[in-house]
């Protein structure tokens, strides 16, 4: 005798489910097949010359089947007899089918959803909106992710056409240019609630031995105020892995269009985030720019600030340029002040040998006097020795490529300007990205702030 228990049962269900489900689809598809599109594609490519042009074809053939199946999929419309119960308590009707398309990865789909009238309280709804959490816009989650990722990473009009070629899905520029920009505006409302986090607590566990935070600025052009600077952060955690040798496990980064004032909060938030007091030591480096080095006292006192070298290295060849005219004798005079002084430690000794340069001429004097006062108001920050001894870095490479690849690439290319409150979303969205937290956004943060 057999004996059906209720998991036996529950399994018959899903399996005739199942064959229902394939019926429905092989029906759509056989119907698609049968069409006169499909023939006119299906002949295009037995005639197709080459695999090239089969291919194109193929791509379309693709598409329609893919349609065909999400629409024998996606056959749900909310429907639930012509009485339905309202929140209220009181009995709604049902209206009419509301026809809407969507822009999905797998192509465009119509969706009918049953629409109720609430006859207590008047109020309107669709049971399939709330169920399926229906977009109020035609794209999906999936098209909004790939369009920002495009739209973070080249041009809205180079977006539009990468776009179509790989996925199908046309948009137009300024459709990409909207989606990517809403997504930065729902990035930055996520930024401010990480700020108001912040701002309550002492620091949280560091993530890590070593933590590193860099800042710098890089210009962007503004519609309304022409080049303005855009203020980078960068958080980077190192592990130890040798007496003299770090890993650098993970960078974050956050950037901003406006004063330090307003980017100081944001700076702090993302060392907050991360926990930026290493077990080990805390270091911060800048290239001397003053606002720098204030935001470093004022955020993070209890770090070693550090001045990058190769922006030392950059003044010292500067002043070469004024002092000598013979390029071997820069060369030389360069390393010498450079690689075999300041970067031992010997920094007396090359302020002596900066100012025994000077030809006497008044821009030669000026040229020295610059570069030993800015050794001088940097004398605490360049004790290179004992930070390689330690495996610490002493250039600011990090923060610079993040100028780069943030700021410079997407923002500055020729002829781009952008509006600033425009960019600044489109700074977020990059930021984000860089910094490995797409993915976190769309589980766990969207709309959330
Ligand atoms: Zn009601």
């Amino acid at each position: 005798m057999d004996i059906i228990t209720s998991e036996d049962k529950k399994n018959q269900t899903s399996k005739a489910d199942l064959e229902e489900l394939r019926n429905s689809i092989l029906k759509e598809i056989e119907k698609v097949l049968r069409s006169a599109e499909c023939e006119r594609i299906l002949l295009l490519i037995h005639e197709g010359k080459n695999l090239s042009e089969k291919e194109t074809h193929l791509v379309n053939l693709r598409t329609i089947i893919l349609e065909a199946t999400t629409r024998s999929l996606l056959t749900e419309t909310g429907y639930q007899g012509s009485k339905l119960l309202c929140v209220c308590g009181c009995k709604a009707k049902f209206v009419r089918y509301d026809d809407k398309s969507y822009n999905l990865l797998v192509g465009r789909v119509d969706l009918k959803r049953a629409l109720y009238q609430c006859q207590g309280c008047g109020r309107y709804w669709r049971p399939l909106d709330d169920k399926w959490e229906l977009p109020e816009g035609h794209n999906s989650e999936g098209v909004e992710r790939v369009t920002a990722l495009l739209g973070a990473y080249m041009p809205f009009e180079s977006a539009e056409k990468v776009l179509l070629e790989t996925s199908g899905v046309s948009l137009s520029d300024s459709s990409i240019r909207a989606i990517s920009e809403s997504i930065g505006a729902d990035i930055e409302s996520i930024i401010e609630v990480e700020i108001g986090k912040s701002l309550n607590d002492e620091l949280p566990e560091p993530e890590a031995e070593i933590m590193a935070v860099f800042s710098d600025g890089t210009m962007v052009n503004t519609r309304e105020e022409q080049w303005k600077e855009v203020k980078v952060g960068a958080v980077a955690s190192f592990t130890r892995t040798g007496e003299k040798q770090l890993k650098l496990n993970q960078t974050t980064y956050t950037a901003y269009l406006g004063a330090v004032e307003d980017f100081k909060p944001r700076l702090w938030a993302e060392g907050y985030r991360r926990g930026a007091a290493g077990k080990e030591a805390t270091l911060f480096l800048g290239d001397g720019s003053v606002w720098v080095w204030n935001l470093a006292d004022e955020l993070f006192p209890h770090a070693i600030q550090v001045l990058d070298y190769w922006h030392l290295c950059e003044n010292v060849w500067k002043a070469s340029h004024i002092i000598f005219t013979d390029e071997e004798e820069k060369r030389s005079w360069v390393e010498e002040i450079t690689e075999n002084m300041l970067r031992k430690g010997k920094i007396q000794e090359a302020i002596d040998a900066i100012k025994s340069a000077s030809t006497g001429k008044k821009d030669a004097q000026e040229a020295v006097e610059t570069l030993v006062g800015y050794i001088v108001n940097n004398k605490g920050r360049i004790n290179y020795p004992v930070l390689e001894s330690k495996g610490y870095p002493i250039g600011s490479g990090i923060i610079e490529s993040a100028c780069k690849r943030i700021v410079g690439a997407r923002h500055k290319q020729s002829g781009m300007r952008w509006s600033k409150s425009g960019v600044q979303k489109m700074l977020s969205l990059v930021s984000f990205i860089h910094s490995k937290r797409w993915d976190e956004y769309w589980k766990y943060l969207r709309k959330t702030a």
